[in-house]
C-alpha cells in the first residue's frame, strides 16, 4: 500500500458539480464573437434610457438563472445595440477605436488563456510577447533596449503611474518633498487626465503659456522653471486630443533637464505618429524623454482597453511601484514584473492583442494604415480649406481637422451634429477652441473614405 494521498474517486468528465457543464454555453458565446468580429453594420449611435432598456430587457439577474440562451439573446436584442460603434469608419467623434480584427480574435484568445500577467512567473510567455509589442514602440521613440515598461488599462491610469515614478525620483533625488509642496508643470493644452493626476498625487499643476498655435515651447518652459523650484515634472503632448497638436519635445526636454525635471511625454492618441514617416520629425526630441505613454485603443488598432506605459528606466518605476507584503515575499524580483512598473497588482495581458495584430500584419502594414489616415484628414481639411462655406481653422499637425462654419452659434453646431448622429449618418461633435465653438473630427480609422465625409460636409450649407 502506497502512503501517497489517494486524489478522489475520478469523477465522470461531465460532471461540474457547481455550474454544470457549460461547454454549450462557450459554444454560443463563442459563435456570437466570432459573427461579431466580422460584422460591419452597426449604427452610429444608439445610447438609450436605462428605462428603455429595462422595459426592453426584462429581469436578468434572477436567483435560478435566466440560463445561457436568454442571457445572450437579451444582449444581441437589446444591450449591444445600444453601444456605439468604435470601428465605425464614419465615427469621427472624441477618438474612436478601429481595431484590426486580428486584434479583437486575439482578445477572445487571451481572455480563454486566463493568464495573470502581473508576474514573470505566473505570465512569462504572455509578458515577453507584450514586452516585444513594447519593444517596437521604444525602438520607435529612439530609446536604450535596457527602457521599457507595461500596458495598463488606459491613458489616465498611464499618465498617472508615470508621474508617480517621476514624483517619487524627485523626491529621493532632492531630499524630501519641499515645504510648499510638489508642482507639475504642463499647458492648457494637456488632457484633462493630467489633472486627475495632479489632484490624485496631491501636487499644484503650473501653467506654462503657450505659443500662438497651442504649443508647449522651451522658451515659455524656462521662465516657468526659473520660478518655480519645485516643480517635478513637466508633461508635453505628443498629440493634444481637441487639435492633434505636438508640443516641441525638444526645445522642452532639453531646459527640463537643465532643470533637473522629468519629461512625460503624453502620446495617448498622436504617439501613433511615430510610425508614420510623413510626421515623424514633429516628434524630434522624444529620444529624450523619461517616461511616455501611448493608446493602442485609439491609433493602433488595438481593441478597448489598453495603454502602453514606458520608462527610460524602468528601475525608478520599479522603486515607485512594487508592492511589498508578507504574502508577496516569494516574488522573483528579478524578473520582468510588470506589476512593478504601474499603479496596479493583478492584470489581464491587454498588450497581447496589439503584439498578435503586429505579429500578423507586420509593421509596415501599422505604418501603412497610419498614413492612410493622415491622407484622409489631408484630404478633408483640404476640402475645407478650398469651400465657401466652411473655414479651415488650424492646419492639422496629424489627424485631427478643426473647422467652423461662418455665421452658425453653438445651437445650431449642436442641432446639426445631433441630427447628423440620429440619421446614422456621421458622429462629429463640436468642441471649443479659443472660446469658440467649432466643429472637429478625429481620423484614426484607415477605412474612413474622405470623399463621403466631404460629402456630408455639404450639409452644413
Ligand atoms: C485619450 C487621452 C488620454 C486618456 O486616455 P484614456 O485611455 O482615455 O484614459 C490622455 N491623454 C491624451 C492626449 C488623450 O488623447
Amino acid at each position: 500500500m502506497s502512503n501517497q494521498i489517494q486524489p478522489p474517486e475520478s469523477q465522470p468528465a461531465e460532471s461540474h458539480p457547481i455550474w454544470g457543464d457549460e461547454s454549450a454555453t462557450v459554444e454560443l458565446a463563442a459563435d456570437w464573437a466570432a459573427r461579431r468580429v466580422v460584422r460591419h453594420t452597426d449604427p452610429l449611435t444608439t445610447a438609450r434610457s436605462a428605462t428603455a432598456l429595462a422595459a426592453d430587457a426584462g429581469p436578468t439577474i434572477t436567483a435560478s438563472g435566466i440560463g445561457a440562451e436568454a442571457a445572450l439573446s437579451v444582449f444581441d436584442r437589446v444591450l449591444e445595440p445600444a453601444t456605439r460603434s468604435q470601428e465605425d469608419p464614419l465615427n469621427l467623434a472624441y477618438i474612436a477605436a478601429a481595431p484590426t480584427r486580428a486584434a479583437v480574435a486575439f482578445d477572445l484568445v487571451t481572455s480563454a488563456a486566463n493568464i495573470f500577467a502581473g508576474l514573470w512567473e505566473a505570465g512569462a510567455g504572455a509578458i515577453y510577447a507584450e514586452n516585444e509589442a513594447l519593444a517596437w514602440i521604444t525602438g520607435m521613440l529612439g530609446w536604450p533596449e535596457s527602457s521599457g515598461g507595461c500596458f495598463v488599462a488606459g491613458g489616465t491610469s498611464g499618465n498617472l503611474s508615470a508621474l508617480m515614478t517621476a514624483r517619487e525620483t524627485a523626491k529621493a533625488r532632492r531630499g524630501g518633498r519641499p515645504a510648499g509642496g510638489w508642482q507639475l508643470a504642463c499647458t492648457a493644452n494637456a488632457h484633462s487626465s493630467i489633472r486627475s493626476a495632479a489632484k490624485a498625487l496631491d501636487v499644484d499643476v503650473v501653467e506654462v503659456p503657450m505659443d500662438a498655435r497651442g504649443h508647449l515651447t522651451g522658451v515659455a518652459l524656462r521662465a516657468v522653471l526659473e520660478r518655480s523650484p519645485d516643480v517635478f515634472a513637466v508633461v508635453a503632448s505628443a498629440g493634444t486630443t481637441n487639435e492633434g497638436i505636438v508640443d516641441d519635445l525638444a526645445d522642452v526636454a532639453a531646459v527640463a533637464h537643465e532643470f533637473g525635471v522629468w519629461v512625460h511625454v503624453d502620446g495617448a492618441y498622436g504617439g501613433a505618429g511615430l510610425a508614420a514617416p510623413s510626421v515623424r520629425a514633429l516628434f524630434d526630441g522624444i529620444e529624450s524623454a523619461d517616461s511616455f505613454i501611448v493608446d493602442p485603443h485609439k491609433w493602433l488598432f488595438a481593441p478597448y482597453d489598453c495603454c502602453a506605459l514606458l520608462y527610460r528606466e524602468p528601475a525608478l518605476a520599479r522603486a515607485t511601484h512594487s508592492q511589498h507584503a508578507s504574502y508577496l515575499d516569494h516574488i522573483d524580483r528579478e524578473s520582468w514584473n510588470p506589476s512593478e512598473l504601474a499603479l496596479h497588482l493583478s492584470r489581464r495581458a491587454r498588450g497581447l492583442p496589439l503584439w498578435f495584430s503586429l505579429a500578423t500584419h507586420g509593421t509596415d502594414r501599422y505604418r501603412d494604415a497610419i498614413e492612410r489616415s493622415l491622407d484622409t484628414s489631408r484630404t478633408v481639411a483640404a476640402a475645407i480649406r478650398a469651400s465657401d462655406h466652411l473655414r479651415l481653422v488650424r492646419e492639422p499637425e496629424l489627424s485631427v481637422v478643426v473647422f467652423d462654419r461662418p455665421g452658425w452659434q453653438p445651437a445650431d453646431y449642436e442641432l446639426w451634429s445631433h441630427a447628423t448622429a440620429l440619421e446614422g449618418t456621421m458622429l462629429c461633435v463640436p468642441t471649443t477652441l479659443d472660446g469658440a465653438t467649432v466643429l472637429r473630427l478625429a481620423f484614426v480609422n484607415p477605412e474612413t473614405d474622405a470623399a463621403r465625409v466631404i460629402e456630408i460636409l455639404e450639409t452644413l450649407r
